[in-house]
């Protein structure tokens, strides 16, 4: 391969920040505002031109695990419920989400800025974090920080800052083969131009929909029946499970294809999988549309600008979550966050695509522990949302937005009290920070 050497120039510090947070997906935003509210300078860098990540510029609309915690995911929760965005179950409204979490974070004085990609990470003799670099319209800018959180969802801060990390399903604990051992990706969809009443058998969440109706649920075999109206229309989905969440009246979430093998890491495999799905996408929704009746109607109001990612990076910590944990429902001292969710891997094989298990693993109520959110190879790092350590299976479980909410939540706080008591996450005495009296209680009401 052939280089070029860049040269070396001055970059402009942009602020010195006690907690500056990197990314503002689900687990970024929660930790940007628990660190503002606990009166932290707190920066809060995005890349795409919301905040929201899956949520939002992923159009995912559906919260899992949520509904056992307490903190800001019930903040948020129940405000989309309020302005009438969070109707039927968990499935959520994408642009009153944006919203939303705009005025959350610059409420409590977060310094956002979006369209900003950190892309370097400087650190000193000692291995601590000192500054992240950025590039955006601004050009390049410098941020210097006491603690760090990356919330990128791949790991890129940590990575770029030199920790070491896990990705995919071989080779678990060492890292080499990046390509082909992820779970596949998948480009979420919103559709409109459908009566509810005629196509709630194809509904994932109509029992959520004729409950608010105040009629009996039916929880009809909605992906079954989706994916055998595609095929009538000529068209197998590369997600063999479609499926179609209705989010309000006129307006449904539709999650049909998947990509498999691609490296979430690699600009070039990330823009084949969206080219290609997006075409699939928009295909399967005219597919349909050319049945007529029922489909008639039926639009494709937008794609995601960013195709879901399952899995990136999962960056080393003090401790790794690993199966057993699961399997054994440990419980720890220094709790975040419970777990319920299940172990659910998408196939990685395109062959059996729509087909998702556990691998025999049955998930017992989990804790995971701050030292997960701890990098183990820099100082003044956390991590949180998908990027925490942890192994394959594991990390199946946890990924879902509730949990990176309680993690966001959690590590927001302990970063703020290692500024104020001049410490390392780690070093943090809990107690003698005294913002508890109980080590569980001291991160987010979840447990
Ligand atoms: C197709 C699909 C379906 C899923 N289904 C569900 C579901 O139904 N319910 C559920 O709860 N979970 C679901 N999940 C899992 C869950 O959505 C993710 O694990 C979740 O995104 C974790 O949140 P996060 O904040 O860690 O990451 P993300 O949501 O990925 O947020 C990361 C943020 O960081 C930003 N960023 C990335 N790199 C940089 C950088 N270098 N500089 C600055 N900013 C950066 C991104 O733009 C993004 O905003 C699904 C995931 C996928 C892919």
């Amino acid at each position: 391969m052939n280089f070029v050497t860049e040269k070396e120039r001055e970059i402009p510090l942009t602020g010195n920040f006690d907690v500056v947070v990197c990314g503002g997906g689900p687990a970024g935003i929660a930790a940007a505002i628990s660190a503002a509210r606990k009166g932290a300078s707190t920066a809060l860098i995005e890349l795409h031109g919301c905040l929201g990540g899956i949520w939002t510029a992923g159009l995912l609309s559906n919260i899992l695990d949520w509904q056992n915690k307490g903190g800001i995911i019930q903040e948020i929760t129940t405000e989309l419920k309020e302005r009438k965005a969070m109707l039927f179950g968990s499935i959520y409204d994408a642009e009153e989400m944006k919203l939303l979490l705009e005025e959350m974070t610059t409420d409590c004085g977060v310094s956002v800025q979006l369209f900003t990609r950190v892309v370097s990470a400087l650190k000193d003799g000692n291995s601590n974090l000192t500054h992240v670099i950025t590039e955006s319209p601004s050009g390049r800018q410098a941020w210097k920080g006491s603690v760090f959180i990356d919330a990128t969802g791949n790991g890129d801060l940590a990575a770029l800052a030199g920790c070491g990390f896990d990705y995919g399903r071989n080779r678990d604990d060492e890292y080499s083969d990046l390509h082909g051992t992820a779970q596949p990706m998948s480009l979420m969809g919103l559709v409109t131009g459908l009566k509810s009443s005629k196509v709630r058998q194809f509904v994932l969440n109509a029992d959520s929909v004729y409950e608010a109706e105040g009629k009996k649920k039916q929880s009809p075999a909605a992906r079954e029946n989706l994916l055998e109206v595609m095929k009538q229309a000529g068209v197998t989905p590369s997600y063999t499970a479609p499926t179609l969440f209705q989010i309000s009246e006129h307006l449904y979430a539709l999650m049909a294809n998947q990509e498999y093998g691609y490296n979430a890491m690699s600009s070039e495999e990330l823009t084949t999988a969206t080219i290609n799905a997006r075409r699939e996408v928009s295909a399967l929704v005219k597919a349909l549309a050319s049945l007529g009746g029922i489909w008639r109607g039926i639009r494709l109001v937008s794609t995601a600008e960013q195709i879901g990612i399952r899995e990136g990076r999962r960056i080393h910590g003090l401790y790794r979550i690993t199966k057993d944990d699961l399997i054994e429902g440990l419980s720890h001292e220094d709790a975040v966050c419970r777990c319920t969710y299940w172990v659910d891997i998408h196939s990685l094989d395109p062959k059996v695509s729509g087909s998702y298990g556990n691998d025999g693993i049955t998930v017992k109520p989990y804790d995971i522990p701050l030292r997960a959110l701890i990098a183990r190879d820099i100082n003044g790092l956390m991590m949180v949302g998908r990027c925490i350590s942890g192994d394959f299976f594991a990390h199946a479980s946890y990924r879902v937005t509730g949990n990176a909410v309680a993690m966001g939540e959690a590590a927001g706080k302990v970063a703020a009290i290692a500024v104020i008591s001049e410490e390392f996450p780690q070093d943090v005495s809990l107690n003698d920070a005294g913002v508890a009296t109980s080590s569980k209680a001291i991160f987010c009401d979840n447990l």
